[in-house]
Parts: C-alpha cells; structure tokens; sequence
C-alpha cells in the first residue's frame, strides 16, 4: 500500500535536493575547501576510476560465477517500474537473516569474462553521479565513502580458509567428524557468492550520499522535510538507499542494470543486501541495534546446543548476516582500527564537521567540550567490543587481530596525547580562517557577495547559506 508521504518520496527526493533531471553536476568548490581541508578536483577523479575500477572487478565475477545460465540478450528484462522499490520503507524491508544461495556446485566460467564497453561507461558515470551527490562535509564525504568501500574490499578479501585446528573445533560444533568442511561452510557461503561481495562494496559506496553533515537526531529535531518521507528513523541512511538506488533506475544505465540484476528474484536479492548493508551503518537506532544484538547473543555466543535444532541453512545464513553487518560497521569506522596517522586525519576531519555544525547553528555545543573524553568512551564502548567480534566471528584469519591491536593502540596514544591532538586541531583551523580571512580582505572580494555568485542554483533553498562556514567580516 502507499502511503501519502511514499507518493511523495517516489515522485520528488531524489530530485529535490539537486536536479529533476537526474544530472549530478559536479559541485563547485569554495574556499570551504581551505577552510575544512577538503580534497581537491584530481583526487576525486582518482578515487572515481578507482572505485569504477573496482566494481568492474567484482561485477566481472558475478557474471563468471553465472556460469552455464542463459545468456544476458535470452533474458527477459525486468521492467523498470517494478524495480523501483518505492511503495515501502528501506527501514521495513532491513531482513534479519540474509538468504545466501547455495552455490557450492556452481561451475564458473572459465578464465575472465568481459564486460560490454556500454556497461562499462555507464559504471563509471555512475560511480561519477555517487561522488557528485555526496555533500562537501568535512567527514561525510566521497573520500570517506571511497575509505569504506576500500575497507570493504580488504576485509572481503581477507576471509580466509580455516586453519587445521578451526575446523576441528567447527566440526565438534556440527557433531559430525567426518563432514569435510569447504570455504563455502567456512565463509557462511559469502566468498561462494560474489553477487553478496558486489553489493557490499556498493553498499559501502553509497552509504552516506547526500549526508548532511549532522545526526539523524539533528535532522528531527530540524523537522527536516527528510523526516516526513521516511519517519524518524535511519532518515539519513534511508534517504542514501533511495537516492542512489532510484538514480540507478534511471534508463542511462540500463547495460549496468541489466548485468547486476539480469532477472526479478537477482534484483530483489540485490536490493535486499543494499538496504542491509546500508542499514548496518545506523549504529544508533535503538531497535536496529537491539535485533542485532539478539542475532549475535543466539548465534555466536555458546551456540552449540542452542542451534542443534535449527536448519542448517537457517544458521549458516544467520552467520553470514552478522558477518555482512561487521564488515561494513567495521569498515565504516576502520581509520579507528588503522595507523595512528590514518586515525588522526580522520578523527580531525569529523571534529571539523562538528565545528561546522555548531558555527551553522546546528548543534548546541562546540566539540571542544567533549571530544577528547568523547573518543575514550568510543573506543571503550563501540570500536573495541566491535574489533572483537570481528575476531570472535573467526573468518578472518589474523586480520582481526590487527584491526583490535590497532584499535588498542589508538585507544592508548589518544588518552595521552588526545588533549595536545585537540588544541593543535583548534590552533590549525584559527590559523587557516586567519589566512583565509587576509586573502579575502587583500582580493577585496566580500564573502557574501562571492557566495550567492559563485553557488547560485547549485543547492536548494534550504541549504543555502549553510554551505560555507561563516568567516570573519574583513576589518
Ligand atoms: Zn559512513
């Protein structure tokens, strides 16, 4: 059934935030650039091949794992308005238990596959349009999308076949000695399924389009008319999914399309990993996350005995559900669980965004006041429990440990040094809008003049005036 605000949501957001011509031009940058230490043109062109790159890759091995099904051109194509998937909420279609097929006698197509040159282009203009529809935020932008989607690769590609002793302990799980135990059971059956491993790396893409730089809770306490298409949970996250998902619809990609989502049942498992994935990355709803603590307390925690009696399938999807979700949250915060180099630029970056928020008015009060004791009660709460589970979820070999050790050891050098690392962020951003704030008064360019020219009808009306940060009047 559709409900008013679904009408709604299907007929204008994703065109109202930018262009009702599905155009995603790239956005101008400002002196907001300087000012929040935003990436320049080239690297964005260089993270745009790479993530096309990328999905090539991946899409190259779902087409391969398709082995000996009917040709692409024998297929009758689904139509695009049953694609669209907007008589419903991606909050209400977040399934408990991901449904993996079994492909354990799946005969690839040998050696590699190629890919049309029209889908190929197509993939990068949309991996393109991604990028363009991320905000200039100082955290929630499209280098971070580009980090997690990264994140998500190396992880994936870090499931690794069980050591001599795990699958000894797996079989006494299973009561079965002489079961011969494959990467198949090993991984939950996600390494068998690349269609799996090309929607979480999309997921991760588009995790935070059009991310506004604040909390959900800001944007409903705002009244944002975000919340009236898609309630008060996960607004942002919801609003990703179908910003992104309803672009891909668009006929401009139909090569692209057809090749992830050749048939009805492929495109309903596609989109149901997406919402999933994506989902994962809401860390503060509170009925989200008391599911996912139920999933992980009946499955990993003492499971023998608890799951004898359920359908093998049943467990082994459960299994490969969580293990999906603590890739991405994983890979959502992984700078935190990376060199301490890599933590801190990312660590500045979300304190400058919070800044930002509270220069616009956006937020009550200013990160100094919280942000060194802020990030212990992180760690200590969220990034160290969660390090641990990607260990305790045993598909990735020693690179679980790495990501705890570091996260450990970023944990330690940031109560130490965290309150020197506060001061210098506070002292470079003065010294930078000092800078910024010279060489506007010697240009003799007035800011707000500078501003309604140069941004004209590239934001909505409620955005303007809140892209760029207020600077100092020159004297
Ligand atoms: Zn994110």
């Amino acid at each position: 059934m559709k409900t008013f605000f679904l009408a709604i949501r299907a007929s204008s957001i994703s065109g109202s935030v930018r262009s009702s011509m599905g155009s995603y031009d790239d956005k101008e940058e400002t002196h907001a650039s300087e000012y929040y230490k935003l990436m320049d043109h080239s690297k964005k062109n260089r993270l745009i091949a790479w993530n096309t790159d990328m999905m090539i890759r991946l899409l190259k091995e779902v087409v391969r794992s398709r082995g000996k099904q009917p040709r692409e051109s024998q297929l009758k194509r689904v139509s695009l308005k049953a694609l669209h998937f907007d008589d419903t909420l991606p909050i209400n279609e977040v399934s408990q238990v991901l449904e993996l097929p079994n492909r354990e006698d799946v005969v690839y197509i040998d050696g590699e596959v190629e890919i049309s040159d029209n889908a190929a282009l197509e993939m990068r203009e949309f991996v393109k349009d991604v990028a363009n529809m991320y905000n200039s935020n100082p955290f929630h932008n499209f280098e971070h999308a580009s980090h997690v989607a990264m994140s998500v690769g190396k992880l994936l590609s870090r499931i690794v076949a069980p050591s001599a002793k795990q699958k000894k302990e797996m079989r006494l799980s299973r009561q079965d000695s002489r079961s011969v135990l494959s990467l198949y059971d090993y991984s939950y059956g996600i390494t068998s399924d690349p269609l799996t491993q090309f929607a979480c790396f999309f997921s991760a893409l588009i995790h935070d389009c059009d991310h506004f730089g604040v909390s959900n809770q800001r944007l409903i306490e705002e009244q944002h008319e975000l919340v009236d298409m898609f309630g008060e949970r996960s607004v942002a996250e919801q609003h990703s999914i179908d910003m992104a998902w309803q672009h891909l619809m668009t006929e401009k990609f139909d090569n692209f399309r057809n090749l992830v989502m050749p048939d009805m049942d492929t495109a309903k498992r596609f989109r149901q990993l997406v919402v999933n994935g994506v989902m994962a990355t809401d860390i503060m709803d509170k009925g989200l996350k008391e599911a996912r603590n139920k999933r992980w307390a009946i499955t990993f925690a003492d499971t023998v005995g608890d799951t004898l009696h359920e359908d093998e399938t049943e467990v082994r999807n459960r299994k490969a559900t969580i293990v999906i979700d603590h890739i991405i949250q994983a890979s959502d915060v992984s700078h935190t669980m990376q060199h301490w180099h890599v933590y801190r630029k990312w660590n500045e970056r979300l304190f400058l965004e919070m800044v930002k928020a509270h220069e616009e008015g956006r937020s009550a009060k200013h990160p100094v006041e919280f942000w060194y004791k802020g990030e212990i009660g992180f760690f200590d709460f969220y990034i160290i429990p969660l390090a641990k589970k990607l260990k305790e979820c045993k598909v990735f070999g020693v690179s679980s440990a790495e990501y705890l050790d570091y996260a450990e050891k970023n944990r330690d050098e940031w109560v130490k040094r965290g309150e020197e690392s506060v001061a210098k962020m506070m002292s470079d951003l003065d010294f930078r809008k000092k800078k910024i704030s010279e060489l506007d008064c010697s240009n003799r360019t007035p800011r707000t003049s500078l501003r309604k020219q140069d941004l004209g009808d590239l934001v909505s009306p409620n955005k303007q005036n809140k892209v760029l940060p207020e600077l100092p009047e020159c004297a």
